[in-house]
C-alpha cells in the first residue's frame, strides 16, 4: 500500500472531507507510486481559508523581525535536511538528486533573504506640502494569500512565494501542485517545526479545477500568487478580477538566445544546450529558440548538433543524466503533438524528434533532445511554449533582424545574447521584450535577492523574489500627522488655508 499524505489545515493534519485521494507517481519510473494525497474540494479550501483568516489577526501583529526569525529557523531546518529533501523532490519531480539539491538550496536562500527583510521592511518619509505636517508610508500585509505553484521547481517556487508572503504578515493557503505534493508536505512540516503559529500556513492538496478553482474564487482570499501556464493564469486572472483581488501571475515563456557573429561559439553552444534540454526543457526560462547570425550559422549548428548528440537521457536516480523525463503522460502528448504539427508544417527535425523506447525509457516519458529548423516565423512551434526538450533554430541577417524575431513571440520572460560587443550587449537590454536579459549566459539563472517575472504573456501584476517580493505581498499605507493644531489641506485655496 502506498503511503497516505494529508492536508495541513489550521495546525491539523487532515484527510479531504470527501475522503477522496489521488495518486502521485515517480516520473522516472511510473511503476512506482509515491503516495496517495487528499483530493480536496471547496469544503477543505473553505476550512483552510477560515483558519488562515483567524490566524492572520494574530500574525499581522507580530513584529516583522520576529516573523523573520521563524523563516531563519525554517531555513536552518531545510539546510540540515537538504539531501533528504532533495531525494524526495527528485523522486516525485524526476530531476536528478543533484538538480533537486539546487532546488532546495534556492528555497534555503530565500528563507534567509526573506527573513532578513524583517529588519529592512522600510517605508518612506517625505516633507509635506504644508507646514507642521508629517508624511510617511508604511507597508502592511494584504490578508489571506492563496498560493498555487508549478511542479518544475516544487521547493524553490513554493519558498519564493510563501516566505516573502509570511514575512509581510500574511496568512497563506498553499495549493500544492498535483505532480509534486510530497515536497510541500515537508515544507509545511518544516514551518510547523520552526514555530510558525497554527493557521498561518495551510496546505491543501488537490486538482486545479477543484481545489485550485475554490481557492482563487474564495471571497476571503485577498490575493493570489500563481506560477503556471498562461492559459490557466488567464482563468485565474478573471476569477480574481471579479472581486478585485490582488494578483501576481508568473507564467510561461518562449525564451530565445541570440548568437551574434562575434560570439564565442563554444560558450554559446554550452549555454543553449543546457538552457534548452536540462530537466527536459521544463523551465519557464528554458531556451526554446536560438536565433543565429547567418555568418556563423553553419559553424554554430555543427557544434550544437554534436553537443546535443552527447546528451545523456536518463532517470533522476542517476546523477549522470543530462536530460531527465517529462513529468507526465499529459506532457508527453503535448510535446510530441507540437513536434508532429511542426513536421506537418514543413519543419526539419535535425536531432531527436520522438519518445525514447526500451529498457528504463519504457518506465517514463523520455524524449530525445530535439533540434528543429526550417520553421516559419508565424508557425505554432515558433510562437507557443512547448515545455519540453525542443529547440527551434532561426537564422538572422543582422542584430536588428534577430531582435525582430526575438520580439515576435507573444511571451517575454528571459532572453540572452552571446556577443563580445559591449554596445550590442547594452543595446539588447533596451531592445529585448523580456523580464530578464542575460549576456553570455543561458536564459535561466535567477537569484533569490533579485526580482523575477516577465512581460506580455509571461506574467501580470508584480515581480516576485528580491525586494520586489515585499511589494507584491504587501500594501502601502500613506500616513499623515498634522501637528499645526489647524485644519489645513493642500487642496484648500491658499486664502482659505491662511484664514
Ligand atoms: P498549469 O497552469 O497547468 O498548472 C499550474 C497550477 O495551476 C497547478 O497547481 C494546477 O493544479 C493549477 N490549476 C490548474 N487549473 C486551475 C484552475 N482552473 N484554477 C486554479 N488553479 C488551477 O501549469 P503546468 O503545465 O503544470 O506548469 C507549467 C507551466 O508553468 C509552464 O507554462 C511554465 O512556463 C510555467 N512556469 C512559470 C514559471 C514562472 O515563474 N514564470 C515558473 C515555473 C513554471
Ligand atoms: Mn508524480
Amino acid at each position: 500500500m502506498p503511503k497516505t499524505f494529508k492536508n495541513y489545515i489550521n495546525g491539523e493534519w487532515l484527510d479531504a472531507i470527501s475522503g477522496q485521494t489521488f495518486a502521485n507517481v515517480n516520473p522516472s519510473n511510473i511503476e512506482e507510486t509515491i503516495g496517495l494525497f487528499p483530493r480536496s474540494g471547496k469544503q477543505d479550501v473553505d476550512k483552510a481559508v477560515s483558519g488562515a483568516l483567524a490566524a492572520f489577526e494574530q500574525w499581522r501583529q507580530v513584529p516583522p523581525p520576529e516573523r523573520g526569525k521563524v523563516l531563519f529557523e525554517a531555513g536552518s531546518i531545510m539546510k540540515s535536511r537538504k539531501k533528504e529533501l532533495a531525494v524526495i523532490l527528485s523522486r516525485e519531480n524526476g530531476k536528478t538528486v543533484n538538480g533537486a539539491m539546487g532546488d532546495v538550496q534556492s528555497g534555503i536562500d530565500m528563507a534567509f533573504f526573506a527573513g532578513g527583510e524583517g529588519r529592512r521592511w522600510y517605508g518612506r518619509t517625505a516633507h509635506s506640502g504644508l507646514k507642521k505636517r508629517f508624511a510617511m508610508t508604511k507597508r502592511y500585509p494584504v490578508g489571506v494569500v492563496g498560493i498555487i505553484t508549478s511542479w518544475n521547481f516544487p521547493m524553490a517556487i513554493t519558498c519564493w512565494k510563501t516566505f516573502p508572503a509570511l514575512l509581510c504578515g500574511n496568512a497563506v493557503v498553499l495549493k500544492s501542485e498535483e505532480n509534486t505534493p510530497e515536497t510541500t508536505v515537508h515544507f509545511a512540516q518544516i514551518l510547523e517545526e520552526a514555530g510558525l503559529p497554527r493557521g498561518v500556513l495551510n496546505l491543501v492538496h488537490g486538482l486545479g479545477p477543484e481545489a485550485g478553482e475554490a481557492l482563487t474564487s474564495h471571497p476571503d482570499v485577498a490575493m493570489i500568487s500563481f506560477t503556471g501556464s498562461s492559459a490557466i493564469g488567464k482563468i485565474i486572472g478573471k476569477n480574481c478580477a471579479g472581486r478585485l483581488a490582488k494578483i501576481s501571475l508568473e507564467l510561461g515563456g518562449k525564451n530565445a538566445v541570440i548568437v551574434m557573429d562575434d560570439a564565442d561559439l563554444d560558450l554559446a553552444v554550452d549555454g543553449v544546450v543546457c538552457g534548452a534540454f536540462s530537466i527536459s526543457g521544463q523551465r519557464c526560462t528554458a531556451t526554446s529558440r536560438v536565433i543565429v547570425h547567418a555568418s556563423v550559422y553553419d559553424a554554430f549548428m555543427k557544434k550544437l548538433l554534436k553537443k546535443t548528440s552527447q546528451q545523456k537521457v536518463g532517470p533522476g536516480s542517476d546523477d549522470k543524466s543530462d536530460i531527465t523525463p517529462l513529468i507526465s503522460g499529459k506532457q508527453l502528448e503535448r510535446v510530441t503533438g507540437y513536434i508532429e504539427r511542426a513536421k506537418k508544417a514543413g519543419a526539419r527535425i535535425l536531432s531527436g524528434g520522438s519518445r525514447l523506447k526500451g529498457d528504463v525509457y519504457d518506465k517514463g516519458y523520455y524524449i530525445a533532445p530535439t533540434v528543429i529548423d526550417n520553421v516559419a516565423l508565424d508557425a505554432q512551434i515558433a510562437l507557443e511554449e512547448v515545455f519540453g526538450p525542443v529547440l527551434v533554430v532561426f537564422k538572422a541577417d543582422s542584430y536588428e533582424d534577430a531582435i525582430a524575431i526575438h520580439n515576435s513571440a507573444p511571451y517575454g520572460l528571459a532572453a540572452s545574447l552571446f556577443t563580445k560587443d559591449v554596445n550590442k550587449a547594452f543595446g539588447f537590454f533596451d531592445d529585448a521584450q523580456a523580464g530578464a536579459c542575460y549576456i553570455n549566459g543561458p536564459t535561466f539563472g535567477s537569484e533569490p535577492h533579485m526580482p523575477f517575472g516577465g512581460v506580455k504573456n509571461s506574467g501580470l501584476g508584480y515581480r516576485e523574489a528580491g525586494w520586489a517580493a515585499i511589494e507584491a505581498f504587501s500594501e502601502v499605507k500613506t500616513l499623515y500627522v498634522d501637528y499645526s493644531a489647524k485644519i489645513q489641506n493642500v487642496q484648500f485655496e491658499k486664502k482659505d488655508a491662511e484664514q
